[in-house]
């Protein structure tokens, strides 16, 4: 049985103050829901405002991306150590907002998950396709090239490392991301059970334990049923993470 995980990304929202009230209302709200995994991954220059507050709970907290170097000159870039060094155990790789409006590639996806797992950082790595694709039937194939070019990169060595830190995938349909329109749980699963075979085809024992986090307007009223599938194992909730209230409501439902 694999326990459910929900990773709230707040993208770029948040000032101080205002994280300090979600922050707190999330903690209160799940005190005493163990049986489930809680992140929260927040910009970077709140991570050290969310260790102080995390420190102690039963919420993690990550990093949106993570640079595949190690340090020197990349400017504006943030290293996997960075990310270690205040505390954060997760860190999301090739979000669509990434690929699409910063350029990022499957290249860079490989790269930094490799970094990544070398930092001992859990990845949650999101694959998914566009309306466009979506709609000429590709789904599988622009998934199944997401992943294999990152699962190619990784040696044996690589790829054990990868099921220690219990990585992640996060399938994120792009025209679902932020638009309000939910993948049926029946889409959502027959997508997780596709990359779930695909994971099969190189390691079982990876494939049975491995999580496949559904993620696209998850919200507390769609959240029950999509998590109701064999194959999601939980969720990557963007809009929704940044109300205390609905944030608690889904992680509730994961318990
Ligand atoms: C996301 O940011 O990964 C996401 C799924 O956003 P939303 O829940 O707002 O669609």
């Amino acid at each position: 049985m694999r326990r459910k995980l929900v990773v709230g990304n707040w993208k770029m929202h948040g000032n101080i103050k205002s994280n300090q009230l979600l922050l707190t209302d999330i903690i209160n709200g799940l005190r005493d829901y163990k049986n489930a995994d809680y992140v929260v991954c927040v910009p970077n220059p709140y991570l050290f405002q969310a260790r102080e507050l995390l420190q102690h709970t039963n919420i993690a907290w990550g990093g949106q991306n993570v640079n595949q170097h190690e340090q020197g000159a990349f400017t504006g870039a943030v290293a996997p150590h960075m990310l270690t060094d205040l505390g954060c155990t997760y860190v999301l790789l090739g979000h669509s907002e990434r690929r699409n409006l910063f350029h990022e590639t499957n290249l860079t996806a490989a790269a930094r998950f490799d970094a990544a797992i070398k930092a001992n950082l859990t990845p949650v790595l999101c694959v998914g396709e566009t309306l466009a694709e979506h709609e000429a039937g590709l789904t599988e194939v622009i998934v199944a090239s997401q992943m294999d070019a990152v699962m190619a990169t990784l040696g044996d060595k690589e790829f054990a490392k990868a099921m220690q830190l219990n990585m992640v995938f996060a399938y994120e349909p792009v025209w679902a991301i932020g638009t309000g329109k939910t993948a049926s749980p029946a889409h959502a699963q027959a997508v997780h059970e596709f990359i779930r075979h695909r994971i099969d085809r190189r390691n079982s024992d990876a494939a049975a334990h491995v999580r496949i986090i559904y993620g696209g307007s998850v919200n507390s009223k769609n959240a029950k049923e999509l998590f109701a599938m064999p194959d999601v194992d939980g969720g990557l909730v963007g809009g929704a993470s940044l109300n205390a209230e609905e944030f608690v409501a889904i992680c509730r439902l994961a318990n």
